[in-house]
């Protein structure tokens, strides 16, 4: 669906909505850039288990974040984008289960949301991309052209990231996967700063009884109606 105008697209929700799987899809549809913001919370996580630092200090990692440097470099082979941090690529070590947790535990630090909120938004600039993560349409991007809010049902989010994990070799129970993800849930929704939430403005679309790709041509319905608004003016 090629478009002189580029949109900046946010797709929030909870942990195994298959928001990065959708946003991928939908990027590469639009031509835009897929920017997995869960990515970055987890090189931070990583980061600072490497360094020893506490998931509660907010001075060290206050420190650690000032000379961070985390990138995301095209792989377009693979069809997704490797993460770098300090040039190392950590695409791979991100993703445990033990990082999940760590990540979200971070996240819920201001100086650490403080210190990735400008990286974002510089990402942001000129739109054409699509955002995922979980303040994307309410605290990084409120001024978003379109925010969707990705849910589904808490067993088939559980299943959905098991079998990922299962995917990439991980052995791990079902049960196991349920329980990090009804903590994950908590920590996200309870915290103080940026809970998730979905913003009024966004389009709320529930995963649980649809295929991928029903709710990436809902997603380009939406888009195509915003397009032609603003066309109208
Ligand atoms: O999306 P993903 O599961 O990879 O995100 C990992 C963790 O990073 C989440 O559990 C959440 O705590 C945090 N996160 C966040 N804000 C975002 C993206 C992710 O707090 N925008």
């Amino acid at each position: 669906m090629p478009s002189e105008t580029k949109l900046l697209i946010t797709i929030d929700g909870p942990a195994g909505a298959g928001k990065t799987t959708v946003s991928r899809l939908l990027a590469a549809r639009l031509g835009y850039r897929h920017i997995d913001t869960g990515a970055l919370y987890r090189a931070v996580a990583l980061a600072a288990r490497e360094r020893g630092i506490a998931a509660e200090d907010d001075a060290g990692l206050d420190r650690m974040l000032s000379c961070l440097a985390i990138a995301f470099s095209p792989a377009p082979a693979e069809g997704r984008v490797r993460v770098t941090l300090d040039g190392r690529d950590v695409t791979e070590a991100i993703r445990t289960p033990e990082i999940s947790l760590l990540s979200s535990a971070i996240s819920a630090r201001p100086v650490v949301r403080a210190g990735l909120l400008a990286l974002q938004r510089e990402l942001g600039r000129g739109g054409g991309a699509v955002f995922e993560g979980r303040d994307m349409g309410t605290v990084v991007f409120p001024e978003a052209d379109l925010k969707f809010f990705l849910t589904a049902d808490e067993d088939a989010r559980a299943r959905r990231r098991f079998a990922e994990l299962r995917g990439a070799g991980a052995g791990i129970a079902l049960e196991e996967v349920l329980a990090d993800l009804q903590r994950r849930d908590r920590q996200d929704a309870e915290r103080a700063v940026a809970p998730l939430r979905a913003a009024e403005d966004a389009i709320r679309i529930d995963s649980t009884g649809l295929t991928l790709e029903e709710v990436v041509a809902a997603m380009l319905a939406a888009v195509r109606s915003r397009l032609a608004g603003l066309r109208s003016g």
